[in-house]
């Protein structure tokens, strides 16, 4: 069968617009209406620093959250992302972030990448992200959900205890994952004057978010924050 050109050219422009999926990430106003009531309750629970407070605001957490959970997406809690996995709570990830301080230009390591949300963050705050993921899988899909939604973010397949050598030395470290004891490698990737943040302690057990400071002199010292409740760090090479 032959077409009439006009025809045929409406019926290849109709394709040509199906296969193109709509790439701009959409928001309802309920969606923005939460998003803001959550960064006001981060900010009453005491997060104040502007440029993490901004960065809350921009991000849509609800690109980051599987299909469903939707509805909570701007709830103050973690919620499953798979594999066991968590995206982490949005106070803590306000918290985190506040603490290093995060500038524009910022070298920051970030080690349990899950969802990309806490990476993305830290892009929208204008730092130079780096993210380790120990899921692959995971790892794929944050880097793809990055990339679509435009934060500048590099992230790696591995396992974060070693860091990363190649870009070292950071200005600060995240660790989204509590450890049993704090990684010397990370330690080492710390800038002079960095700080990194840890979750330290036993999987079921009492967990605490350590700020580990190295000093001008590449002197080391650690405090103990507040109690928190993080999935574990793991060991070793996880594919699925
Ligand atoms: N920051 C994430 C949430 C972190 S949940 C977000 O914003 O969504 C902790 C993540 O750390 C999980 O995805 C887990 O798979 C990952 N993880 C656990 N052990 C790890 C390790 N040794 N190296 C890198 N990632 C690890």
């Amino acid at each position: 069968m032959t077409l009439p050109q006009p025809i045929l050219v409406l019926l290849l422009l109709g394709l040509a617009a199906e296969a193109v999926p709509a790439q701009q990430p959409r928001e309802t106003d309920a969606q923005r209406r939460e998003r803001r009531a959550m960064v006001e309750l981060i900010g009453a629970r005491g997060v104040r620093d502007r440029a993490t407070l901004d960065a809350l605001r921009s991000v849509l957490r609800h690109e980051f959250v599987p299909a469903q959970y939707q509805d909570q997406a701007y709830a103050d809690h973690p919620l499953p992302i798979g594999h066991g996995q968590t995206i982490s709570q949005p106070y803590i990830v306000g918290y985190m972030t506040e603490m290093i301080r995060p500038k524009p230009g910022m070298k920051v390591l970030e080690v349990g990448t899950g969802s990309g949300y806490q990476a993305a963050i830290l892009a929208a705050a204008g730092c130079e992200a780096f993210s380790i993921e120990i899921f692959e899988p995971l790892a794929t899909s944050a880097r793809e959900r990055l990339n679509r939604l435009k934060y500048l973010v590099e992230v790696r397949h591995g396992d974060g205890h070693f860091g990363w050598p190649e870009e070292a030395p950071f200005d600060a470290i995240l660790v989204t994952a509590a450890a049993g004891f704090i990684p010397p490698a990370l330690v080492d990737q710390l800038k002079p004057g960095g700080r990194m943040l840890i979750p330290v302690g036993s999987v079921s057990g009492v967990q605490h978010l350590i700020l580990v400071q190295k000093n001008d002199r590449g002197q080391v010292s650690t405090r103990s924050l507040l109690p928190v409740r993080f999935v574990p760090l793991l060991s070793g090479n996880r594919e699925r």
